[in-house]
Parts: structure tokens; sequence; C-alpha cells
């Protein structure tokens, strides 16, 4: 595990600033008979005038600065020339390198009126991570942080995808630990001020089970069922939580 000083914290909450001024501008743009492409050359195009470079553009070959994931997709899904059509729910995955270091975060938004059950897999899903930042803290278990995503899940009648899970982020996209959405609680390690977390939970309204399409990014539900997934980045400090560019979502000790 890699523990950063507060100066690399502070670039690190500058990167999921802009990352999260692209999920706002998703917001806004986001209704039927918008593409997914169009989205991603929004993105772009913010993230390079905010002085960063889209993090995901070519990570081991991914096409896209944006993974748009439409509906079954869980995520990884690649922007295309697909209309977004009302009813439709569509996770978006930002990633940001700003000097040095990167920003990672991502919301689930519908698309125009959604089902009951779309939305309320969506406000499930956000409130996990909500809850699984409450668990970041000095001293505190990392399992405690699935454990409070798994339960918050289940008890709504939802699931948690396996296969994928949260990372420290930091000069690199992925650094240890991995941060699953599930688990038993007071599990080590413990966690550290300095230490940065990408915390994302990926819940599905079927059985949790994936399969990957051809192209060989897209994951979806293996069941057909719809998918969400949101995700901050998070530092430990002394002084609880820091919630890297959503300053408004940190939690004091
Ligand atoms: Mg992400
Ligand atoms: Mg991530």
């Amino acid at each position: 595990m890699v523990l950063k000083a507060l100066g690399e914290i502070d670039i690190m909450d500058r990167a999921n600033a802009i990352v999260h001024s692209v999920l706002e501008s998703v917001a806004e743009l986001v209704e039927p008979g918008v593409t997914t492409r169009e989205l991603d050359r929004m993105a772009e195009g913010l993230i390079r005038s905010s002085g960063g470079v889209p993090g995901f553009l070519n990570y081991r070959g991914f096409p896209a600065t944006l993974c748009t994931s439409i509906n079954d997709v869980i995520v990884h899904g690649i922007p295309n020339d697909r209309a977004l059509v009302e009813g439709d729910i569509v996770g978006v995955d930002c990633g940001v390198l700003y000097k040095g270091y990167y920003g990672d975060a991502a919301r689930t938004f519908a698309v125009g009126r959604v089902a009951e059950d779309a939305r309320r897999l969506m406000e499930v899903t956000e409130r996990s991570l909500h809850l699984a930042v409450r668990q970041v803290r000095s001293g505190g278990w990392l399992s405690d942080i699935g454990h409070a995503v798994q339960a918050e899940v289940e008890q709504a009648g939802f699931t948690v995808v396996r296969e994928f899970v949260g990372h420290g982020i930091g000069s690199a996209l992925h650094e240890d630990p991995q941060v699953p959405n599930f688990g038993k609680a007071g599990r080590g390690p413990r966690l550290e001020p300095g230490l940065v977390l990408a915390i994302e939970p990926m819940v599905n309204a079927g059985s949790p089970g994936m399969k990957t399409d051809a192209d060989g990014w897209t994951a979806r539900t293996a069941d057909g069922s719809l998918s969400a997934h949101f995700e901050f980045s998070v530092a430990v400090t002394q002084d609880g939580p820091r919630v890297l560019g959503r300053p408004e979502f940190s939690v004091a000790a």
C-alpha cells in the first residue's frame, strides 16, 4: 500500500474535482436521443481544457475517455452511436490523470423517467457507497467497507458483483489493496492516514453473475438484469474520510 503525503492528496483532490465536473456535465446532458459517444467527446474536451489527461483512454487498450454502461452492462461499456432511450439507466465511469496522479469516480444516471425498480437500484447502490465511506477511518478495518456495501445491498434484495472490486489509487490507476464490495467485517489490513481508496459498489438487480462481450470489455449481468455503479476516491485522514473532489460528502471523525 502506497501512503500519500497531504500535498499529493491535494493534487488527487483536484484530479477528482475534474472527474466530478465531467459527471456533473453528463448529468446535464443525459436525455433521450443523446449518444454515449457525444458524452465521451464532451468529457475528453472538458478534461483536457482543465489541464488533465483522460485516465482510461488507451489504458490496457480501452478505446475511450468514459466507460458508459447501459442497463444490464455492469461496467466497462464502450461509448458508441446508440442513442439513449427514455427509461435507460447509464453508468458513467471517468478517470483523469492530473499532475501525475489519478482521479476515479462514477455515477449511474436515469435517462428521462425510469421504472421504479431501476430507480430503487440506483438509490440503494449510491446509499451503499455513502455507508461504505463512513467506514473509512484511521485504524479501521479495510473489510468493514465491503461488509457495509454488501449488508445494505442484500437487505434491499439486490446482489453485489464479485468479479470486479475497488482499489487503491495514486500515481497508478490501480494500486493495492483491492477493495471488495463484500465480505466479513473486522478483517485486515488496518486503514492508515495517506491511503487513498477507490470505493465502487457494482450492484445487480438479479443474480450476481457476469459475462463479457466479444469486445473483451463490456461486462454484463449473466441474467440480463439491470446493474448500477457508483464510485468515489476517498482518502483516509486523521479527521475521517475525505471524499476527493466532493468535500460535501466527507465525514468528520
Ligand atoms: Mg472508476
Ligand atoms: Mg475505480
